[in-house]
């Protein structure tokens, strides 16, 4: 008889990151239950590569994989399109714009959204880097602001124009630095000749005092020296109180000019109505089952889950490692629940961190184990290339990648939505952060030029072959 108990069974997951994917391909395998999948984007976005849309090293839809995709050979699993607005769990229906989809078992995988922090202008002015269509905005202002810039002799204009700060120095902000360096040293100067790399500054705020602050020092420390051998601006300490048109304003009312901010502080989870209430992080308390307390039947997978590790002491880290599996494990109490078993406690087996900050250069980190440099670079590609979802998508990036390693062009230079920036430039760069500018009386002995850099860096190619 449990089999036709389970046929009528119905599981419905929202959510198409990695806590809902994961817990669909699990519930897949079920043909006695019937699942709902909804999201209100109809793909599941790889956010690891976001910032390589952003700096245009890879195409949109090369990190996204379309939702019906991912089904087809499961006939038990249906998507549905939409925003879910409202959980009524007394009734257990989710609402989707305005619609009811009734559940026996729910799992919510809304993951995060970026934290504003409450700080001014943010909304107005920063650009976050967590949809498609912010990188894709950032990328058009990136190629617009180079081909603007290629077309005066104005240099306060192009320094205007190429000028960037990323606030927030955690992996996103890291290798968002490192990537925008790496187009000013390998791309600028082989696409737009007219341009003077050095007029290009690229700003790393964070209110710590070392960047991966999440990380272990050895590996912060290396990053820090990474990026300022690229010549990245490094301001640690330093809070950012408000985001202009022109910039931002630190807390102490510094101004750092920049035409692009890029917000890259954190998220917050995206909670739902009907949910407990959330933690200040937008975060929702489970069991160690992942279940709500007191309603067995509503798991939370990946970001939006609060639950402490209790060998850390701390929320679990907002990492897709962590969500993937909360998203199986959910799917698997689910499938407990319907069956009238007890449910399963959660562990994370960790499998470590990993970060790339441009050409050959990465960091991973895995319990005591700590690689950094060419080896590192090469893992980082091989794990994100196979965590890709699609194998379009794995060849398409792949391709991509080693287009842009032998030509050190950048794949994808199609301007769709010319950016307009305004007309003013930003002011000089003050004393006391002086631009990478070739002083009067000759070159800065301690600051590399364009040349040197780029030579250093064939130099560095060369002996990784
Ligand atoms: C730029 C960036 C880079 C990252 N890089 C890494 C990395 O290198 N390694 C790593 O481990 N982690 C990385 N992370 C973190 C990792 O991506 C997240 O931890 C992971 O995506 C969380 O998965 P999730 O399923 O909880 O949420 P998400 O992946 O955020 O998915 C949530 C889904 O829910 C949908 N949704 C939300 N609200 C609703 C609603 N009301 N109705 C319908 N649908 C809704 C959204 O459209 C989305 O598809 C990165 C994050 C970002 C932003």
């Amino acid at each position: 008889m449990a089999g036709t108990h389970l046929m009528q069974k119905h599981v419905a997951v929202i959510g198409a990151g990695f806590g809902g994917l994961s817990a669909v391909k699990e519930l897949a395998g079920h043909p006695e239950i019937r699942v709902t999948w909804i999201d209100r984007q109809n793909y599941h976005l790889f956010l690891p590569l976001l910032y390589q849309v952003a700096t245009a090293t890879v195409e949109a839809p090369d990190i996204a994989q379309p939702a019906r995709d991912v089904l087809r050979k499961h006939r038990n699993v249906r998507f549905v399109l939409g925003s879910v607005d409202l959980i009524d769990r007394n009734d257990r229906t989710v609402w989707v714009d305005g619609a009811p989809i009734n559940y026996d078992v729910l799992i919510v995988a809304t993951g995060s959204e970026t934290a504003k922090l409450g700080v001014p202008g943010v909304d107005d002015h920063a650009h976050g880097l967590k949809y498609l269509d912010e990188a894709m905005a950032i990328r058009e202002r990136l190629v617009s602001a180079c081909e603007e810039a290629a077309q005066t002799s104005d240099e306060d204009r192009i320094r205007s124009l190429l000028s960037f700060a990323i606030v927030g120095g955690g992996p996103t902000g890291v290798e968002m630095a490192g990537a925008l360096a790496e187009f000013r040293l390998h791309v600028m100067p082989r696409v737009y000749p007219e341009i003077d790399p050095q007029l290009c500054r690229i700003v790393l705020i964070d209110s710590s005092d070392r960047p991966l602050s999440v990380l272990s020092k050895r590996t912060s420390a290396y990053a820090r020296r990474t990026l300022e051998g690229y010549g990245v601006e490094m301001r640690l300490d330093t809070r950012v109180g408000e985001v202009t048109e022109t910039g931002v304003v630190t807390e102490d009312g510094e101004q750092i000019d920049a035409f692009t901010v890029i917000w890259a502080a954190g998220v917050k989870g995206a909670p739902i109505e009907g949910l407990p209430e959330a933690d200040r992080r937008g975060r929702i308390a489970t069991t160690r089952a992942l279940a709500l307390e007191g309603d067995p039947d509503v798991f939370i997978a990946g970001d939006l889950n609060g639950l402490v590790n209790p060998s850390t002491g701390k929320p679990y880290p907002q990492v897709a490692a962590v969500a993937t599996q909360q998203g199986v494990h959910a799917a698997r109490n689910a499938l407990l629940r319907i069956d009238g078993r007890p449910v399963q406690d959660f562990t994370y087996r960790n499998y470590g961190t990993m970060i790339t900050i441009g050409r050959h250069k990465a960091a991973v980190e895995r319990g005591a184990l700590r690689i950094t440099g060419f080896l590192a670079w090469i893992a980082w590609l091989i794990v994100h290339l196979m965590k890709l979802v699609g194998v379009r998508n794995r060849l398409m990036v792949l391709l991509s990648w080693l287009h842009m390693y032998f030509t050190r062009d950048f794949a994808v230079r199609v301007l769709l939505r010319r950016h307009r920036f305004p007309r003013t430039s930003l002011s000089e760069p003050k004393d006391d952060f002086p631009a990478p500018k070739v002083p009067a009386d000759g070159p800065d002995p301690n600051v590399p030029s364009p040349g040197e850099l780029f030579a250093s860096a064939q130099e560095e190619d060369r002996e990784h072959g």
